[in-house]
Order: C-alpha cells, then sequence, then structure tokens
C-alpha cells in the first residue's frame, strides 16, 4: 500500500534543501559498504516527485563501484541528504536520506534490510 506524503528535508548546514513526496511507511537500509558508514535509512521515489529547492552548487558528487548512483552531498557540511538512481526496469529515482527529512520520527520507520553487499 503506498502512502506517499510531501515532505521537506535538506543538508545540516541549510545550503541543500529539497522538496519530495515519498512513501515513509516503505524504507530500507542497506548493508553495503558506503550505506553502512553513512547509516542511511532510504525512501526511494521517482525522481519527478523530488524536487531540489536549492544548492545544486553546493553539492559534489561521489561515485564507486558500478557508478550508477550519484551520491550528491553538501560541500559545506558533508551531509548527503539523497542521491539520483535508477531503477533495475531504468526509471529515473530518487533516494531521499530519510534521516534528512524535516520532523521525521525515526522511530517509527521500519525499514527493509537490503542485501546491497551482494549486489
Ligand atoms: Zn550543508
Amino acid at each position: 500500500m503506498s502512502d506517499m506524503k510531501d515532505v521537506t528535508g535538506g543538508c545540516h548546514c541549510g545550503a541543500v534543501r529539497f522538496e519530495a513526496k515519498v512513501d515513509l511507511s516503505q524504507t530500507n537500509v542497506c548493508n553495503c559498504s558506503h550505506c553502512e558508514k553513512k547509516g542511511f535509512v532510504l525512501s526511494f521515489t521517482p525522481r519527478e516527485n523530488f524536487r531540489l529547492l536549492q544548492g545544486e552548487d553546493q553539492l559534489t558528487e561521489y561515485r564507486f563501484n558500478k557508478k550508477k548512483i550519484a551520491h550528491v552531498f553538501c560541500k559545506t557540511c558533508g551531509v548527503q541528504a539523497f542521491a539520483w538512481g535508477e531503477a533495475p526496469d531504468g526509471a529515473q529515482m530518487a533516494a531521499v536520506n530519510a534521516r534528512c527529512i524535516d520532523g521525521v520520527d525515526l522511530k517509527a520507520l521500519t525499514p527493509v534490510q537490503i542485501d546491497g553487499r551482494s549486489f
């Protein structure tokens, strides 16, 4: 069941801000080397549901492994509020870092574990 909600969020210093429609009943954590270090709780949403409000020029990009996902983070505070990626069917997606959503109740989330280490 989908439960899309309008949210806003951003990095720590406030340079990068976004708004998005996300379904916070569908989040995941991943055990790949990158997600484990950053502690992401991610909510994937179609790219058209995501809008960067400010800070495009503040973003620095990091890619690794198959380089398919653009991990963009604030060059001032280092926080990665979201990433650009692609679904297996080629659909353009935004991976929103639920930890960076304004007022999010992290304890209320029930993330599904993804075995990214094996991808
Ligand atoms: Zn920042």
